[in-house]
């Protein structure tokens, strides 16, 4: 399990927190921060959503880059019939005795009076003889006249730029802590401890729900995995059983756990039996009991001997 990940469940439980929001970096975007800290946070908080610990709630929906994904952009607005930047604005006018409309400028004569350039008579007074029409914008380059410029967008985060119509919609959410998945399952709370405890000693450690790949190809769901660093096959695999284990169980956690080459295969139990343990025992598996208080110590030790072994040979 990530690191943050764990530190994250640290701080929801020793916080009591409720409810994690994201927060708006006007240079960013959207992120999740705790303590200050953000770096791997959203990571964290979709790696412990995918188990069940989080839900999500819509927060926002903002426009994003087709490009990148980023909220954070310049807007321009542009020509929308050669893409110039280079418009102005102008003032439409009517004419009310002849009818005539056009842009203001087309009135203006050298002199500085309005002449209506449809009937050559001076224009007197606004709202009397002639009517502001509309606002408009014309282009200095392609001499296009427009009521509204095309907005475009430059993303801050990558440069892309292109129309707006391009953004894509994206979801931003919030996470809501699922108590119950942290407090009324005990079973929980002890992978986590374990998951936390080994971390701790430095191995990579996968838990609640570890996916391993073996030699055929397939992946398989673990509770927990234990990697040394640097290496791909797993030196553990953990599986907790609620209740106890059946012939089936310890079978298919025999298969699965010699397709992923683990050297070490343990189950752990709420119920433990010694026909069941021989058996397992028999297959190379060791099992353990939940309710053992030393149940951390005799993971660790298990794991200890490997690198015993390991660095004798
Ligand atoms: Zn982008
Ligand atoms: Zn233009
Ligand atoms: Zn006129």
């Amino acid at each position: 399990m990530h690191e943050r990940a764990l530190r994250l469940i640290d701080l929801i439980i020793s916080e009591a927190l409720d409810e994690i929001r994201p927060s708006f970096d006007p240079l960013k975007g959207y992120e999740y921060c705790l303590r200050g800290e953000c770096e791997g946070v959203g990571e964290a908080l979709e790696y412990l959503y995918e188990r069940g610990y989080l839900r999500k709630e819509l927060h926002d929906r903002v426009a994003s880059c087709p490009n990148c994904g980023s909220e954070v952009f310049l807007l321009r607005a542009k020509c929308p019939y050669c893409g110039s930047l280079n418009f102005s604005k102008g003032i439409v006018i009517e004419h009310l005795s002849c009818g005539y409309s056009g842009l203001e400028e087309e009135f203006m004569s050298p002199d500085g009076r309005r002449i209506c350039p449809k009937c050559g008579k001076e224009l007197k007074a606004p709202g009397v003889d002639y009517i502001r029409v509309a606002d408009i914008y014309r282009c200095a380059s392609c001499k296009e006249a427009f009521s509204v410029p095309l907005y475009s967008y430059r993303c801050l985060n990558c440069g892309h730029e292109g129309p707006m119509i391009e953004l894509v919609p994206k979801e931003v959410y919030k996470y809501l802590v699922v108590r119950e998945a942290f407090e009324s399952d005990p079973i929980s709370r002890k992978i986590l401890d374990i998951v936390r405890k080994l971390a701790d000693i430095g191995y990579r450690v996968e838990g609640p729900r570890a996916r391993v790949k073996g030699r055929s190809g397939a992946e398989y769901d673990f509770t927990i995995a234990v990697w040394l660093e640097g290496s791909d096959e797993p030196i553990a695999v953990l599986d907790f059983v609620r209740g106890p284990i059946d012939d089936e169980r310890l079978l298919s956690f025999f298969a699965k756990s010699l397709d992923v080459m683990a050297k070490e295969r343990i189950l752990v139990t709420q119920a433990k039996d010694s026909l069941m343990e021989a058996k397992a025992s028999r297959l190379g598996i060791r099992v353990f009991e939940l309710e053992d208080e030393d149940l951390v110590g005799k993971i660790g030790e298990v794991l200890l001997s490997l690198h015993v072994k390991g660095s004798e040979t």
